[in-house]
């Protein structure tokens, strides 16, 4: 299944994606719905973020070939920050580049979306827990991240959470090349199967430290080859059997 989050006219809705149709839902994928009679063609729609995640958990330094570029050692257990709401865009939305810094990076993400609220659940459980996944941008300020912190700044400009463009349950999330490409130049390609944490586990091991709400998402970090992005440009993440999110960097005013 792959769903969407859409504007068409002024009405806002999920839709259900089958081929280059999107048939709107009554309700909610994270709730309960029904596939109504009403469909569109996927280029009539406006997409947006496919979800609204109360907060975005953050793994930072999955893939070990990150970790070596940015010259810390591979970590023991999962390093965990938490972007903010506001901090979520959808595919098309500028990110903003806010003036307060001078150098804001891209790093190509899988997200997993949460479906099902999640209390302390079990690895093995975790797939019932897990609506889907989607692409995810982890925009840095990274003269804000330093060594040590405060990552919850560097991350948590708003605007620093492209999700999308659909939230699909038929990936093996353990198997997926994953792209970034900066002006259509490739910066980072790399395969799922580097994470050092999985995502089954990663459900597991937060469920157990913070209640997941339905639409949360956990992005699972970034392979090597992260770098800056300027103003004007176009940032693509691509993530096989997902599809393309496309964002471009915009300035912000305050
Ligand atoms: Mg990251």
């Amino acid at each position: 299944m792959k769903f969407v989050r859409f504007e068409y006219g002024s009405i806002t809705s999920y839709g259900l994606v089958q081929e280059e149709t999107v048939w709107v839902l009554a309700g909610s994928p994270f709730d309960s719905y029904q596939i109504t009679d009403t469909h569109y063609a996927l280029p009539e729609v406006t997409l947006l973020s496919p979800c609204l995640p109360t907060k975005g958990v953050c793994i930072g330094l999955n893939y070990r070939d990150h970790a070596q570029e940015m010259g810390v050692p591979i970590p023991s257990s999962p390093i965990v920050f938490i972007k903010p709401s506001g901090c979520t865009i959808g595919p098309l939305s500028p990110i903003l580049y806010p003036p307060l810094s001078k150098r804001i990076d891209y790093e190509a993400e899988l997200a997993i979306v949460i479906g099902k609220k999640s209390v302390a659940v079990s690895e093995k459980e975790a797939p019932q827990f897990i609506l889907g996944y989607t692409c995810a941008n982890d925009v840095t300020a990274r003269d804000f991240q330093g060594k040590s912190g405060p990552w919850a700044v560097a991350k948590g400009f708003d605007t620093f959470m492209p999700l999308g463009p659909v939230i699909t349950d038929e990936i093996d999330p353990a198997n997926v090349h994953i792209t970034s490409r900066l002006n259509g130049e490739v910066r980072q390609f790399s395969n799922t199967k580097n994470l050092i944490f999985t995502s089954h586990f990663l459900v597991s091991y937060l469920s157990h430290i913070m209640t997941l709400y339905p639409g949360d998402v956990i992005l699972t970090g970034t392979p090597a080859g992260i770098g800056p992005m300027h103003i004007g440009d176009t940032i693509e993440v691509e993530i096989e059997g997902i599809g393309i999110l496309t964002n471009k960097i915009a300035s912000r005013l305050q």
